[in-house]
């Protein structure tokens, strides 16, 4: 039952593709525990994508996450962290299947329109990173 960090990145939110998106998370059954809209600083956005520092793509990453607004969220429901990622599809969009997201919005393999957590523990620092405990509704 634990909870994962979905974004929206300025891809998706430059080219109005949140309530797609929204739609899409609503009727796979996730539940949408918590959201907010913000833009990225530089620090912030090296800091969320440190895992990839040193990579090739690291400093076109930064650049393009703190190019606008994203939203984030938080996603819950049984197997989130799982279900969030299949319905976002491959990092490349040309990889991925049909009728995921990045599939059908995505536009390159850095410019994929969403974020997912990978794991228990990813999601739980990814969460934390971007809310605060009373920021997110409890599971019940
Ligand atoms: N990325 C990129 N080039 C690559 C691999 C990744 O620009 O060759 C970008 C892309 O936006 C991706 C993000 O870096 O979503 C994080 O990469 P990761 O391998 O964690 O993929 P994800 O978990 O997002 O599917
Ligand atoms: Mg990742």
């Amino acid at each position: 039952m634990a909870n994962t960090l979905g974004i929206i990145k300025p891809d998706g939110m430059r080219r109005k593709l949140a309530g797609r998106i929204i739609d899409k998370v609503e009727r796979a059954g996730l539940i949408i525990r918590g959201t907010k809209v913000l833009w990225l600083d530089r620090e912030r956005a090296e800091k969320f994508y440190a895992v990839h520092q040193g990579k090739p793509f690291y400093k076109s990453l930064v650049e393009f996450m703190t190019s606008g607004p994203i939203m984030v969220l938080v996603l819950g429901g049984h197997g989130a962290i799982e279900r969030w990622r299949e319905l976002m599809g491959h990092t490349d969009p040309a990889k991925a299947k049909y009728n995921t997201i990045r599939r059908e919005f995505g536009t390159s393999i850095e410019k994929n329109v969403v974020h997912g957590s990978d794991s228990e523990t990813t999601a739980k620092v990814e969460v934390a990173f971007f809310f605060r405990e009373d920021e997110i509704l409890p599971k019940e």
